[in-house]
């Protein structure tokens, strides 16, 4: 495996977080979820859950998979979309950083190979989750446009995607 795959080459691509469905996560022996926010689960600059965000949640607790969001946003942003719907949370988290993914892992009380992390990201999400030692699903962004902050990364983003696209390792699941 080289550098780019070990550090940035996520478990599974799928199109978006609905298609991480309880068969899914079963089917990969997965019993707890950390998912960032921003362009993962609504668009960055959408304050709220929609119904099709807490279905997907509902789904997951009844199934008793856990739920964790670690988020680099900031305290307000995530903690007025969790809070409502008693969604546990992690803001200001600094991914791809590790001591958010482990303080993460410790809430969750999940072995590492049992805990997934979904994001729409490489640079942080993907790159954490490999770090730490845990598997990861990469989402297409629920919007095109990124915050100020993801300019640089999303430039990365693309020459590595190209590099995985160049060397067959992109595989859509659903
Ligand atoms: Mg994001």
């Amino acid at each position: 495996m080289t550098i780019i795959e070990d550090k940035f080459l996520p478990s599974h691509f799928v199109n978006r977080y609905e298609d991480i469905t309880v068969e899914f996560l079963k089917a990969h022996n997965i019993s707890a979820v950390m998912t960032d926010l921003d362009n993962t689960l609504v668009a960055f600059d959408e304050a709220d859950a929609d119904d099709n965000v807490l279905k997907w949640i509902q789904s997951l607790e009844a199934s008793n998979i856990k739920l964790l969001i670690l988020s680099n946003g900031r305290h307000e942003r995530v903690k007025a979309f969790a809070e409502p719907h008693g969604i546990d949370y992690i803001d200001s988290a600094r991914k791809p950083m590790l001591a958010n993914f482990h303080k993460g892992l410790k809430l969750l009380g999940t072995k590492k190979k049992n805990t997934v992390m979904v994001g729409d990201q490489l640079m942080t999400d993907v790159l954490g989750a490999n770090r730490v030692g845990i598997k990861s699903v990469l989402v297409i962004p629920v919007k095109e446009k990124d915050g100020w902050a993801t300019y640089l990364n999303r430039r990365i983003e693309r020459v590595i995607m190209k590099y995985f696209k160049k060397k067959n390792m992109i595989t859509w699941e659903d």
